[in-house]
């Protein structure tokens, strides 16, 4: 078995699954319109950032690579490693895994979702479903991906582009976040921050 084709064509499946189970979420919180927008200069920087760590980056490496037989040149093969099955095994359940989350997120968040750091109007607080078990299971699924593809591509900069990424937009993101709805929802977050962690359950 061709254990690196196997890891781009999952990529791709992933990437368009993800895309499938975003469409409907996106098309429907457009329609209610943002009250506040909270998008500093470092928020947009790191969401440019973090598409490239985990989408335009891997993405290169995987249709470059499909595309080499026909003349077309991967500049980042000379960061490949030998591919490993039980890796490449990991990558995908960890991708499938962050497939199913991101669904359960959309699910629970409904028009409350937005791609950067807005309040919309009427925006309502949501701790149901998944967003009982953390605050913000929509980065854990985030994180999976990004985990999830340092195991599944061989490849140093593909693999860990996301990782670097999106930490990178996490971590400049989450105290923000956290501010933002604490000064929209005060004593209710502050409760909600007692009893849940950010991104792992009871650990983190
Ligand atoms: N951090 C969350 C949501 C990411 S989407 C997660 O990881 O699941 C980002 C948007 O969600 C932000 O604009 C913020 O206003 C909104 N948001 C974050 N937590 C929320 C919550 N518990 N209820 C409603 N909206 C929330």
């Amino acid at each position: 078995m061709d254990i690196e084709l196997l890891a781009r064509l999952t990529w791709i499946v992933f990437i368009i699954a993800w895309g499938v189970i975003r469409f409907r979420p996106n098309m429907k919180s457009r329609k209610t319109s943002v009250a506040i927008k909270s998008r500093t200069a470092s928020e947009r920087f790191s969401m440019v950032v973090s598409s490239f760590g985990l989408g335009y980056i891997p993405g290169y490496w995987v249709i470059a690579g499909l595309l080499t037989d026909f003349g077309i040149t991967n500049h980042l093969a000379r960061f490949d490693y030998e591919p490993n099955l039980i890796l490449t095994l990991v990558g995908f359940l960890c991708l499938f895994l962050s497939l199913r989350l991101f669904r359960l997120t959309h699910k629970a968040l409904g028009k409350m979702w937005s791609h950067s750091l807005d309040l919309r109007e009427g925006h309502k607080l949501v701790t149901t479903g998944i967003y009982e078990k953390v605050r913000h299971p929509m980065y854990t699924a985030f994180w999976m991906w990004a985990i999830g593809a340092a195991f599944l591509l061989p490849n140093w900069v593909a693999g860990l582009s996301g990782i670097i990424g999106f930490g990178m937009l996490y971590f400049l993101r989450v105290n923000q976040e956290e501010k933002l709805m604490l000064s929209e929802f005060g004593e209710e977050y502050e409760a909600y921050m007692k009893r849940t962690k950010r991104v792992i359950p009871s650990i983190y």
